[in-house]
């Protein structure tokens, strides 16, 4: 008996991945992506079948927009029931950002949508490129004994390792191994076979699949640092539209106790205006009962965003805003893990 193969489909967004270099001109020009398997023979070998969709104009991911993200779910959505996977090339700048987003866009994912890039073109001879697309699509191929994917969250593929994308940041401009999950385990490690930590994937729920495409885009991120001045918080708070707001604080979730700080903070709460509690520290979590300069925001009011990366806060909260317009609605939603970005205890 013969099963049949799985189907992938490979959408390419731009970045460095695509790129090859202009044999007159040396240059690095994206190069026609109907052509990947000139590029990349090995695609030929993998037992699935792979279809391409590619924007017509390849960006640099520093240039994408919740615009691109919704394009994205609309692909995503339309094509949805052809495909046992998907895998998303873009630029590694970014990659977090979408990638964050995405995971709360689709709603009950029951498929891979594996995101990957590279630090060096496909078409140079060192290139990180082609071992991650390869692996991504297998990831995105990959089934239990019942056909069952193996990883039906969006993950991020790179340098060897699989991550909960809404886990992800970018840490390195240089490195090939550019990504780190500081707070949830990798999902899985490419060796000599792919290792599945499969304890550590999200299993889907049995509800139907849900693609959301209302996105706000009235958030602003106030970074708190010593020295922070009065002036500079009331006119951050007084953005004409702000409707959110993540507060990058120190530690564990602490920021000055001046009180005139924390009247800025109650003004923007008490116009409704959401603010979430996010630390500049890499790992660890958000306490604000821990210290009295976390207590202050608090008692406020300010939403303690746990253990969630910058990335998947501020994408987190454009999503939640586009669909919930209460205050109390938009908190109550923040605070419950949506697709595994944030763990609660
Ligand atoms: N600037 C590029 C981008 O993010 C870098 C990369 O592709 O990794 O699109």
């Amino acid at each position: 008996m013969t099963t049949a193969k799985r189907k992938i489909l490979l959408i390419y967004t731009g970045g460095t991945i695509g790129m090859i270099t202009d044999s007159a001109s040396g240059a690095l020009k994206p190069f026609d992506f109907e052509q990947i398997t000139l590029e990349v023979p090995e695609l030929n070998k993998l037992d699935c079948e792979i279809k391409t969709f590619s924007f017509e104009k390849p960006i640099d991911s520093s240039n994408v927009t919740p615009e691109i993200w919704i394009k994205l779910v609309k692909i995503i959505a339309n094509h949805y029931n052809d495909f046992d996977g998907f895998v998303i090339l873009h630029g590694s700048d970014t990659m977090a950002y979408t990638a964050s987003a995405l995971s709360f866009m689709i709603k009950n994912l029951d498929k891979p949508i594996v995101f990957t890039g590279s630090q060096l073109p496909i078409g140079i001879i060192r290139t990180d490129g082609k071992e991650n697309l390869i692996t991504a699509i297998e990831v995105a191929a990959a089934c239990d004994k019942d056909n069952q994917p193996l990883v039906p969250e969006v993950a991020v593929y790179f340098e060897y390792k699989l991550y909960r994308a809404n886990r992800t940041t970018k840490l390195s401009a240089e490195h090939f191994n550019a990504f780190a999950s500081f707070n949830y385990p990798k999902l899985a490690e490419a060796g000599i076979s792919i290792d599945y930590n499969l304890s550590a994937v999200r299993q889907p729920t049995t509800k139907e699949v849900e693609f959301i495409t209302n996105i706000d885009i009235n958030v602003g991120v106030l970074k708190v640092f010593p020295g922070i001045s009065p002036v500079y918080v009331e006119h951050f708070f007084r953005t004409p539209g702000l409707r959110g707001v993540i507060l990058e604080t120190f530690g564990a979730g602490n920021a000055s106790s001046s009180p005139l700080f924390l009247s800025e903070i109650k003004q923007a709460l008490e116009k409704g205006i959401v603010i979430v509690n996010v630390t500049q520290c890499k790992s660890g979590r958000v306490n604000q009962q821990k210290y009295e300069t976390g207590r202050g925001l608090e008692d406020a009011g300010v939403i303690g965003g746990n253990d969630i990366t910058f990335e998947a806060a501020i994408t987190k909260l454009m999503v939640v805003l586009g669909n919930f317009t209460k205050a109390q609605d938009v908190k109550r939603n923040f605070q419950q893990p949506w697709s595994g970005e944030l763990t609660i205890s």
